[in-house]
């Protein structure tokens, strides 16, 4: 093997041993159903990643009021309130409480534990049981909302999420 073609083709198989890892490490969470937002080694912005098997919202439907739900923000959200605030309340019917419902956390840096994917700045476990959102992306309040989301809905087809339509919202990449 030349040495150019050794320099090409290491790359290569630290990225294919990466992927190999990657799958071994999804078997340690069976039937997890955790969300994760994770950012995209393109620089494009932030990707997500979706374990779950909801739909996504139906595309031009109107935004509906969803059913009486409740969250309690943690006080690792110190300071993000009115921007997790902003997300909940963009399904409808969002009832903040001291203690009980989703409990929302926050990081300043990657979240860690949701399912295999890397570099995750937001997870969704169990359609509603736990939320965390990092803050190292530009929109946090549209973050929150599309996590939120994940309480009910799948990812849409690729693109940006923005605030749209509830469809939008749940785009799989933060850009
Ligand atoms: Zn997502």
């Amino acid at each position: 093997m030349s040495k150019l073609v050794r320099r090409l083709v290491t790359p290569f198989l630290a990225v294919a041993m990466a992927f190999a890892f990657a799958g071994t490490a999804s078997a340690v969470a069976p039937g997890s159903t955790a969300h994760a937002t994770i950012v995209s080694d393109a620089g494009d912005g932030f990707a997500t990643g979706n374990l779950t098997d909801a739909a996504p919202p139906a595309k031009g439907e109107a935004k509906k009021t969803k059913a009486a739900w409740s969250y309690h923000i943690t006080a690792s959200c110190a300071g993000m309130e009115a921007p997790i605030r902003q997300g909940a309340n963009f399904w409808g019917e969002a009832n903040e409480t001291p203690s009980s419902g989703t409990p929302v956390e926050c990081t300043g840096g990657y979240v860690q534990g949701c399912g295999d994917a890397t570099n995750v700045v937001g997870c969704n476990w169990g359609q509603g049981q736990r939320i965390m959102l990092s803050t190292m992306v530009s929109d946090f309040a549209l973050l929150a909302a599309h996590e939120f989301g994940h309480n009910w809905y799948g990812h849409s087809d690729p693109g940006c999420a923005n605030w749209g339509s509830a469809y939008e919202v749940m785009r799989p990449t933060m850009c």
